[in-house]
Order: structure tokens, then sequence, then C-alpha cells
């Protein structure tokens, strides 16, 4: 039998989004409760689970490659991550390449949209690029791939540093495993020598709401995962990715943008990302979604006769970078549906020491939510009962942390009155209602369920008889029109501050040519 060389693959990931609307800075606690792992323990944790890393895992494995795992973890969301954690967690990474070499490749999952404070002369803005940057400088002409999430901000510096980049192509992101396969799939045939990855790229100056960009209802979303489909299936485009973008963010040349990779047809891959950005702008005003009042949605809630109700805390959403603690839903329904039941999740680590310290069975007085940025609301007193105390760990059902844990830290299921909160230390991305679940009661069986995220509960909670947008305070608002990213608008029409302007549809020049 011929005995090749097996090609050595490093891979790895480093994910967290950034929201330049939420004061609050995370540190490496953000890291250490939400999936992480290094070296050989991403095999042993992450292989089978809906992750890229486990993605990477299974193609190496088919391709029979040599799997080099550095250092994987997903912080969620928040504001900017502090310069010692991401000191810590890059050089981790970093180091742990160097330490592999000689490798003949290298896959990294990357969020895109992540922030760091600013620090030395880096001003924290693109730490993605800077990392490819130095990932390039170690490993020299081998081929990187990055997968990044469909909300990346994709950069110029990215786009120079990887030979390849994709995004997911399902929201909610139900993909993470497969990107990380197409996007190792595609760097081992380039190490191969099979294709010679050309990107082409197109921004738009634009941010979008993010409850139309389902990609499995009836939404705009929908078309532009039907055009990248087919795109890639004439054989031309061999991946085609679109990126409405993390809207809270003000960093220089924000947009929504459309990149496809192409073999060695770098015209071909430009007309393609062009093509994308085209039909997103064409779909703009679709993508627009109404917001309702706290107080108009409960009562149209009562109103109803059947099911459940679903009041969508858009603005205090974890999973694009608020903290979760808002209690301004609760505080509504108590004012507004007194007797309704309801389940409100609120990240108040206080209150679930206050919880502790009384222990199950307790009543208990306590001050509850909008602890960390008061611009946001403020605590609203209650007579709680301790149902009952959790150490906050559960297991992600699906999505991009499908089969991987994480900890709410030390948390609470209160009562107050006929309403069940969910108190935790730390702040989780929602998938489905495993925050719920964790705390021991199917939210279903409640007149109103809250839940703090723009979109994954339209598929969680799909069977709910009314679902409201609320208009609610937060760093992510659905009112987008609203919000402060001065850098990010520049000096040039952006939408949707102004409206009656046509962009440029213009691939970016090409960056890397293996
Ligand atoms: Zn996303």
């Amino acid at each position: 039998m011929r005995q090749a060389a097996r090609a050595r693959i490093a891979f790895g990931g480093l994910l967290f989004e950034g929201n330049t609307l939420s004061p609050v800075r995370n540190g490496i606690a953000t890291f250490r409760n939400n999936p992480f792992a290094a070296g050989s323990e991403i095999i042993t944790r992450f292989a089978g689970t809906t992750t890229e890393p486990a993605g990477a895992i299974s193609a190496l494995e088919v391709a029979g490659a040599e799997a080099i795992p550095l250092l994987y973890t997903h912080g969620g969301a928040g504001g900017r991550v502090t310069e010692a954690a991401w000191k810590e967690l890059s050089g981790e990474m970093l180091a742990r390449l160097k330490a592999a070499l000689p490798v003949d490749g290298v896959y990294l999952a990357l969020h895109g949209a992540m922030l760091v404070e600013p620090h030395d002369d880096f001003n924290g803005d693109d730490p993605e690029g800077a990392l490819l940057d130095q990932v390039r400088a170690i490993v020299g002409d081998a081929p990187i791939a990055v997968s990044l999430d469909m909300h990346a901000h994709v950069t110029m510096r990215m786009l120079a540093a990887a030979d390849i980049i994709v995004g997911y192509q399902l929201y909610p992101h139900d993909d993470a495993h497969e990107s990380g396969q197409r996007a190792t799939g595609l760097m081992l045939r380039a190490l191969a020598g099979k294709i010679r990855p050309r990107m082409g790229f197109c921004k738009l100056p634009m941010i979008l709401q993010a409850q139309k960009q389902r990609t499995r209802g009836p939404t705009p979303m929908r078309e532009l995962y039907w055009l990248a489909r087919a795109l890639e299936s004439t054989g031309a485009v061999l991946s085609a990715s679109y990126f409405p973008v993390q809207p809270w963010m003000d960093v220089e040349d924000l947009g929504v943008a459309g990149l496809a990779i192409t073999d060695n047809d770098q015209a071909g891959a430009d007309a393609a990302a062009v093509q994308l950005a085209e039909a997103f702008w064409a779909r703009r005003e679709a993508f627009e979604v109404a917001t309702t009042s706290v107080a108009e949605a409960i009562r149209a809630g009562l109103a109803r006769s059947d099911g459940f109700v679903v009041l969508a805390d858009v603005g205090d959403c974890v999973g694009g970078g608020a903290r979760g603690d808002s209690a301004v839903v609760l505080r509504a329904l108590l004012a507004e549906a007194p007797g309704a039941t309801a389940a409100v999740p609120v990240v108040d680590p206080e209150a679930a020491g206050i919880a502790h310290a009384a222990g199950e069975g307790a009543e208990i007085t306590v001050a509850l939510g909008n602890r960390s940025v008061p611009e946001y609301g403020a605590p609203v007193e209650v007579r709680a009962t301790v149902r009952r105390l959790m150490d906050g760990d559960f297991t992600y059902a699906g999505g991009l942390m499908g089969g991987a844990r994480a900890s709410m830290g030390k948390s609470a299921w209160l009562s107050v009155g006929t309403i069940d909160v969910v108190v935790a230390s730390n702040p989780t991305y929602e998938y489905g209602d495993e925050q719920f679940r964790a705390a021991g009661f199917d939210p279903r069986t409640r007149r109103f369920v809250v839940v703090k995220n723009p979109m994954n509960f339209q598929q969680a909670f799909a069977e709910a008889s009314a679902m409201f947008i609320l208009d609610a305070p937060g760093p992510t608002t659905s009112a987008l029109a609203g919000i402060a990213i001065p850098r990010a608008r520049g000096n040039r029409p952006f939408w949707p501050f102004q409206r009656d302007f046509t962009p440029e549809f213009a691939a970016r020049p090409a960056a890397r040519r293996g």
C-alpha cells in the first residue's frame, strides 16, 4: 500500500458578536461559561455536535487528514471583549498554531463581528482581521479557510488574509456544522490543487432588521438563500454567501455584503457577489418590520382566548449583545396583566445570589433586572417565592451550539404572583427554550412567553397563537433608524437612515491571489 503523507490541518474557532450600543465589557468568564475547549479536548467534547469544529473534524476524517485542534470557544455576544481576554484567547490560538508547525492548512470558525477594547495601537474593531493576519504570518502560503456567522462584519483585512470565506446559510443558524465542513472541504480541495479559490465581494451602506432574515419562511432572506443556491448549482460558483450584518456596531465600513468564491474566475466571483448585494437592496423594504408597544402587545395578548402569546423583547437580545437583564416587560406585565400567567427570563446575578441565600421555598423581596445599563430601564421591586434553585448548566438542543454545554451560573426559578421568572447570573444565547427547560418548566403552558431574541423564537415557539415584536429599549432594538452609529454611516447615504438613494454596486478589488 502507498503510504502518502497525511495533510496536517490545524483548526479551531474564536467566536463572539460585539455590539457598540452595549457598554458592558466581556472578560474571559464570558467564554468559559460558554462552549470552550483547547487542544484535544475540542475533539473529545465537540465531535458529533452541531458546532463548526465538529464539521471540520468530520471533513478531515473523511479526507484522511490529520486534525490538529487549537482552541475553540463561542462566547456568545455582548459589548467589547476585554483586552486581557482577547490577548489570552488569541495568544493561545496562535501559540498552539506555532507549536503545531509545519501545517498544510488552517480552518478557523470566527463570528466576524467581534469587538475588542481598544489597546496599544489597535482600535479593537476588526480583531478577526488582525488574527488572520497573524495566522497568515505563521503559516506562510498554506491555505486558510474561514467560516463566519451570517451577521459578520466582513472586512477587507479578512479578505486579504484568508483564501476561503464562507458564511452560515441558515437563520436560525442551524448549519454551523455544515459551515465547518464546507470551509474545510474547500480548503482541502485548494490544498490538493483541485481549485484555485477567487473571492468576489460587494458591500452596501445598509443595515437590516433581523426578523425577516429567517431562511425557512416566506421571507426576503429565503429568496437570498435560493439565489445563492442557484448560483452554486451551476458549478461555476463554489460558494455563495450573504452577510446581512450585525447592525448595532459603530465601526467603519459597516454594511450588508455578498461574497462568492469561484475556481480561478475573479470576474465570475465579482459578478456573483454583486448579484447577491443587488438582491439585498431590491428587497430592502421587504425586510422591514413594525414593532408594537409593550402595553399594546399585552392587551392584545389578553384579548386572545387560545394558546400562548410570545412577547419578543428584541431590544434585550443576548445573542445580539444585550445583557438579557431588562425587566421592562416584567414591569409591564405586573401592571397591565395582573393574574395572567407568564414566563420571563431576567439576567441578574445579585437577585440570583439573594435567592440562593434564602433557599428554596423562601419568600424574598428583591429588585430585579436593569442593573448593568441604567439608561435601558430601572430594576422592578417584587415579592417572590423561590420555587427552585439551579447551577444553571444546560445543553443546547440545536443551532450553532447544538450539543454544547453552557451555563447561566447560579440561577433561580422565582414565582412573582402568577409570573414565573427565570433569574440567571450569566447571559446566555437563546436558541430555543433551553433556559426555561433548565429551570424545570415548559413556558408554552403560560399565557405569555417573554423571549429575548429577534428571530429564533419564530422557530422555537412556532405554535404560539400570536407573536409581538416589542418596541422596548436596549442595545439590540429593532428600531434601527434611531440608533447612533456615526462612524458606520460616515459621510454617505446609509439605509435606513436615508431612504432615497441608490448605492454603487461594485465589487471590491480582489484581495489575495494564490
Ligand atoms: Zn448571526
